[in-house]
């Protein structure tokens, strides 16, 4: 894709972002890789629904400006991404209501409850908090960024990225309908997880048809430390503290009658 192409591509996609409220006022950022040590990103301080093609900035891999544009400080993080993942030109980073509030809480998206994100999403991870714009955020995301295609960040947002700009976008969007409906389904009693040799077909049948390499093996993802896929690679580490995978919330209610019935079986 040529740069004027980029521009125009951008611009939609920020429009849509705003329309879809995953970003408000001057939040998240979208990003381009137009050459090997050439970036095209938004600026700084615009609303993401008001772009227009020529205000876009440029910089090299170092985030050095190499036009009159200021680029925004979060650059760090897509740069961070370009530079470990030769495969990745594009990321977005939105600040998606859904997707956001499980990063608020602490969680991630890792529950093996929908099949289509499993084949082409896979896990997404809580990173810890770091303050945005500053090396603390970029250090967070490192162990993560290679094996995974979307992170949450705690207390933060979420960046997802892919080999273009409409899978970095399709990506993000996935990521946030499949928190929206984690969060419906808690809400119904909760979400049942597919069972362990479902999983196992989906992981084969997402790397034959190439929407996730093997190296989606090694997420950071409960589900799959059980599962009989191996990863064969460097996995970074699963917390299973923030991971949703084989986790039990109970009411105070229910909690209380279970301690009861504990007593009485005593
Ligand atoms: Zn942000």
């Amino acid at each position: 894709m040529d740069e004027k192409e980029a521009r125009k591509l951008i611009v939609e996609i920020g429009k849509l972002m705003y329309d879809k409220g995953y970003v408000t006022s001057s939040d998240g950022n979208i990003s381009y890789r137009l050459g090997e040590n050439l970036i095209l990103a938004t600026p700084t301080q615009v609303s993401k629904g008001r772009m227009s093609e020529e205000i876009m900035a440029l910089t090299d891999l170092d985030g050095n400006p190499l036009n009159d544009r200021r680029v925004s400080s979060e650059i760090q993080m897509h740069l961070l991404i370009y530079r470990m993942r030769p495969d990745v030109n594009a990321v977005c980073h939105a600040h998606v209501p859904n997707g956001t509030a499980f990063a608020a809480a602490g969680l991630a998206i890792d529950a093996p409850i929908l099949s289509e994100v499993i084949l082409t999403l896979g896990c997404v991870p809580l990173t810890a908090y770091g303050t945005p714009s500053t090396p603390e955020l970029t250090d967070a995301l490192k162990p993560y960024v290679e094996h995974h295609n979307a992170l949450l960040m705690e207390n933060h947002g979420v960046v997802a990225y892919g080999k273009d700009l409409w899978q970095a976008f399709d990506r993000l969007e996935t990521l946030e309908h499949t928190a929206k409906i984690a969060i419906l389904a808690k809400s119904l009693g909760g979400a049942n997880d597919l069972p362990q040799d479902a999983i196992e077909k989906l992981i084969n049948i997402r790397e034959k048809a190439g929407y996730l390499t093997e190296a989606a093996r090694c997420q950071a993802c409960g589900y799959l430390e059980h599962a009989d896929v191996k990863c064969s690679l460097d996995a970074p580490p699963v917390n299973n503290e923030n991971s949703n995978a084989g986790k039990i919330s109970l009411t105070r209610e229910e909690l209380i009658e279970l301690l009861a019935q504990a007593a009485n079986i005593g």
